[in-house]
């Protein structure tokens, strides 16, 4: 079987799998093989279970022959990122103090991958606990851009964008707390989605910032995407922030979009690099062509969303990751004398630098004293933002906008400089600030690189996203160039 199936569309090679032009089994070897090829070199994976997806191909292929049921995936191969929980699999976190851990339950969206015939093959690299913008903060190793070795894959979930990019598998689960799909999906020229805050479960999700966090899909094509997005969405009574509202994101791609309004904000332009601006000008281009009405909004007090976003997300997870101890998961250290010598040298020795930055930065920001001029201020920026959208959103129906203020940087250009990497999620974090869904797909390149257009809808609005997505693919083709590795 040709390599070049691993580039093909999920939905295109459900086709086959439905018209017994290739089996499950088959597909994931060849999927396996293109990883054996590649990740030598991209390191998207940080663990491939071969013989488990093996089995579930096989199995698969049984229900297959027995007519199929109505199974969404089908035999279909998957990547899941590795703060995702699988029964049985290792789950690290891109972290050391996680070493050994085997979670004895699967996430919901797990569950659901499971229920829809999906093949598992194996968990993504990712920054630890989901911080960084880059993958280098993994404590294993960085992942590097399929396009461009030398350069980052973005991140937090960064593995998951480059397998995807590299045609190890046409689908994989991210998470995006303050862009950590968006942002590698546009560096790796693939697409991401950010559900509505509460679409998609986080039971079995390892926590960052749980106020922010949300599972997204990761694929080529925003097709792909789609589908993928139905088979997790919908309310988990495991997860008391789920809510019941979830529909078929895979059909209807093909709406008519004229007289659709859309907004660019105003901030989001203001000098921003100019071969960036000419994908979002082209972008807009394609869908007044089409009949969409173009217009600038303005979110006055998105300049304080990175301040409020890196005090929110720290001082949550100063909170969520106080439970890693070593009293009861994973790594604890040797010959300490008492518990709590136990518990600080435990700390010490699992987490990295970054983990151990924001840990600070939180505990201080909620310490009694300071709460009210940190916390409590950034909550409050944050209702101002959630109205800037609420308001922006009474004159448009979509919003327009580049995902991150570059392309893909060098590896090792900003692991020193925390505070510039940071920046580069200066149009992602806003989305998750105010629980919105943001979709990311490959707009074109600059100086080869690729780089993302990101929409952003109205609260529970994936729908409208994906059609605009799916058009512009149609349009442009730039999803259907991959990278020479
Ligand atoms: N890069 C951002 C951070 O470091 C976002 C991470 C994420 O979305 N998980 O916090």
């Amino acid at each position: 079987m040709s390599p070049d199936v691993c580039y093909l569309s999920a939905v295109r090679q459900l086709e086959m799998l439905d018209r017994k032009e290739i089996s499950s089994r088959e597909l994931v070897l060849v999927h396996l093989a293109r990883v054996k090829k590649v990740d030598g070199v991209v390191k998207a994976f940080l663990s491939i279970d071969e013989e488990s997806a093996l089995k579930s191909a096989e199995k698969a292929d049984e229900i297959r022959a027995k007519g199929g049921g109505c199974k969404k995936l089908l035999g279909l191969p998957v990547a899941v990122k590795d703060n995702i929980c699988v029964k049985g699999h290792a789950c690290t976190c891109g972290s050391k103090i996680l070493e050994g851990f085997r979670p004895p339950y699967n996430a919901t969206v797990v569950e659901r991958l499971l229920n829809s015939g999906a093949v598992i093959i194996g968990k993504t690299n990712m920054d630890e606990f989901a911080m960084g913008s880059s993958t280098e903060h993994s404590c294993f190793f960085p992942t590097h851009n399929p396009w461009d070795p030398a350069r980052v894959p973005g991140g937090s979930s960064g593995g998951s964008a480059a397998a995807v990019a590299a045609g190890e598998v046409s689908l994989s689960l991210g998470s995006d707390t303050g862009g950590s799909v968006r942002q590698p999906a546009n560096y790796c020229g693939v697409a991401g989605f950010k559900p509505t805050y509460g679409l998609v479960s986080r039971y079995g999700l390892i926590p960052f910032a749980s106020s922010l966090d949300q599972i997204g899909p990761m694929g080529r094509e925003v097709a792909d995407v789609a589908l993928l997005l139905s088979v997790i969405a919908g309310k988990d009574d495991k997860d008391s922030t789920s809510i019941p509202a979830a529909g078929d994101y895979h059909k209807s791609l093909d709406r008519d979009v004229s007289g659709l309004r859309i907004g660019i904000p105003k901030e989001f332009i203001e000098g921003l690099d100019p071969e960036i601006k000419n994908r979002v000008d082209e972008a807009a281009g394609i869908f007044r062509k089409k009949g969409a009405v173009i217009s600038e909004v303005t979110l006055p007090h998105v300049e304080y969303a990175m301040p409020a976003y890196y005090v929110i997300a720290p001082a949550e997870c100063s909170s969520n990751l106080a439970r890693f101890d070593g009293a009861r998961y994973g790594h604890r250290a040797k010959d300490a004398s008492d518990v709590l010598t136990m518990f600080k040298k435990t700390r010490m020795e699992g987490f990295g630098s970054e983990v151990k930055r924001r840990i600070m930065i939180g505990t201080y920001a909620l310490s009694s004293g300071y709460f009210d001029a940190y916390y409590l201020k950034a909550q409050k920026v944050r209702t101002l933002i959630r109205q800037d959208f609420e308001k922006a959103f009474s004159e448009c129906d979509v919003i327009l906008s580049p995902t991150t203020p570059i392309t893909a940087f060098r590896l090792g250009e900003k692991i020193d400089d925390p505070l510039s990497m940071y920046l580069t999620d200066l149009y992602t974090v806003s989305v998750n600030l105010a629980g919105l869904p943001g979709l990311v797909f490959q707009g074109g390149f600059v100086n080869g690189m690729p780089a993302g257009i990101q929409l952003i809808g109205k609260h529970l609005d994936e729908k409208t996203l994906i059609q605009l997505g799916h058009l512009f693919q149609k349009e442009t083709g730039y999803h259907l160039q991959h990278p020479a590795l």
